[in-house]
């Protein structure tokens, strides 16, 4: 017994409030993991691809990007208690 709409499962972020392997590029402040870099441990804002995954209970995001200077492969990775970081909203534009 469903009260949504035909089509809505209620499980879309808009209603559930979580998002479930959700792939985005976003622009994010990141620096570059090669200690020869020129962007070493200096932040910027460059476009990354985020793929976030889990459930009202965990969350856990995986960015990766290329770096602009020295083309290395970056990724970094963190989780959270959604219910502890109820200010973090998605943008999904
Ligand atoms: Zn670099």
């Amino acid at each position: 017994m469903s009260n949504y709409p035909e089509g809505v499962t209620g499980n879309e972020p808009q209603i559930a409030g979580y998002a479930h392997d959700t792939e985005i590029e976003d622009d994010r402040e990141v620096c570059c993991n090669n200690d020869e870099c020129k962007a070493f441990e200096q932040y910027s804002e460059q476009t990354v691809y985020v793929s976030q995954y889990g459930s009202r209970y965990e969350m856990n995001e995986e960015w990766e990007w290329t770096c602009p200077y020295c083309e290395s492969h970056n990724s970094f990775s963190r989780s959270w208690d959604p219910a502890d970081d109820v200010e973090y909203e998605p943008d999904f534009d």
